[in-house]
Formats: structure tokens, C-alpha cells, sequence
């Protein structure tokens, strides 16, 4: 399997997938570049959403499909933004806005713990009924202060306790290697070389 769908338009996706599948050898197609609409994301959940994806793209690219889910999720306030994260803040949407909407929710709050969360799905065609499934967390902590020009979203206020910077501070190549989608990946490559050939 060389080429491979990506069910994402979101550009700072787009740029870290393709950086930590190169190495593997597997060229990704984005669906846009293919001409594929956005999947509608209903589902309450990431993994229902990342499968909604994966299958669309699939179906409508006639080539294995990958998808992936994800967002930041704070325990104080029940996991949210969650699967909101894109559009915490509404339409359109904006990284600032949500920012500031994260920021505001949690100002009285003493409890800053939060975590990146990411489901990756790869449907190996369009009726895949086993589709493989892997999910990575990034624990950290939300600070009031943005700092940092790096990565995107909620990454200027992700502060990471045991390195001391946000995760906005790291080079690309460090967030790469520990991020919840790099976790994610790690493991789906690990079910992929578990499986038999087909
Ligand atoms: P999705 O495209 O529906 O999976 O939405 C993901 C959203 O979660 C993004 O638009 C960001 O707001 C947030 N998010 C997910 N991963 C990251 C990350 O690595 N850094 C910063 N924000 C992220």
C-alpha cells in the first residue's frame, strides 16, 4: 500500500502526516486534491467521526483511505472542547477565537489539566468491515499566555510540565515524535505490521 487518501483539508494535518509517513514510504493524496468533498462529522464521539471520514473518502477515492480525529480535551469542563475543538468557538472558524473562548472557560478554574486526543482509522478500501482503529493522547496543562509561533490550534497555550515550553515552542521534528497523533500513528503502523499479507 503506497497510496494512500487523506481524509483532511486542514493544512498543519496535512504538513505533519505527510512528514511522519514519508519515512514508511507512503505517498498521501489529500481528498481535496482528489476532488473530495469534506465528510459530515455528526457523531459525539472522535472514533465515530474519524470512521465516518475514513469510509467517505474511501468510497468516493477508490484507494485506502486514512482519517483521523482529534482535539483538545480538559477534564474540568466535562472533555470539552472535544470533538468541537475545530469550531469551539463557532463559524468560521478560528484558532484566536477558540483560544480565547478556552481561555475565558477556564479562568476561574484552578485545574488547568488537558490533553490532545487522536484516533486514526485506515479503511483499506471502502467496505472495509475491519477497519484498523489506533488513538494517542498528549497530556499537558492550558496557560493563560500564548507563547510560540509553531504548530497550530490550541498549541501556543499547551504547555508540556516536562519539557517547560508550550507545545507552540517546539521545533516541528520534537512535536512530531511525541504528539497524541504521533502516538496514534506509531500504533496503527505497529497493527499494520502486524497484519498478514493480503
Ligand atoms: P478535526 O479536524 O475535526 O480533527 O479537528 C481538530 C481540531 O482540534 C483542530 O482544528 C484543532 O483546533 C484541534 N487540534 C487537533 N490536534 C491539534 C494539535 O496538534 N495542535 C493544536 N490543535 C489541535
Amino acid at each position: 500500500m503506497k497510496r494512500v487518501i487523506l481524509a483532511s483539508s486542514n493544512p498543519g494535518k496535512v504538513r505533519e502526516f505527510r512528514a511522519l509517513l514519508a519515512p514508511l514510504g507512503i505517498e498521501l493524496v489529500t481528498q481535496g486534491e482528489l476532488g473530495i468533498a469534506d465528510a459530515e462529522e455528526p457523531h459525539p464521539s472522535f472514533v465515530g467521526n474519524a470512521l465516518v471520514k475514513a469510509r467517505h473518502a474511501a468510497r468516493a477515492g477508490g484507494l485506502p483511505a486514512l482519517a483521523d480525529d482529534s482535539g483538545i480535551c480538559v477534564p474540568i469542563l466535562g472533555g470539552a472542547p472535544g470533538v468541537h475543538s475545530a469550531r469551539y468557538a463557532g463559524e468560521p472558524r478560528s484558532d484566536q477565537r477558540n483560544n480565547e473562548k478556552l481561555s475565558a472557560a477556564l479562568r476561574d478554574h484552578t485545574d488547568r489539566r488537558a490533553h490532545y486526543y487522536c484516533v486514526i482509522v485506515l479503511m483499506r478500501h471502502g467496505e472495509d468491515p475491519e477497519p484498523l482503529i489506533a488513538d494517542g493522547r498528549w497530556f499537558g496543562q492550558w496557560v493563560d499566555g500564548a507563547r510560540g509561533e509553531g504548530g497550530f490550534g490550541y498549541d501556543p497555550y499547551f504547555y508540556l510540565p516536562e519539557l517547560g515550553c508550550t507545545a507552540a515552542e517546539l521545533a516541528p521534528a520534537h512535536k512530531n515524535q511525541i504528539s497524541h497523533r504521533a502516538q496514534a500513528l506509531a500504533r496503527l503502523m505497529e497493527a499494520l505490521r502486524q497484519e498478514p499479507s493480503r
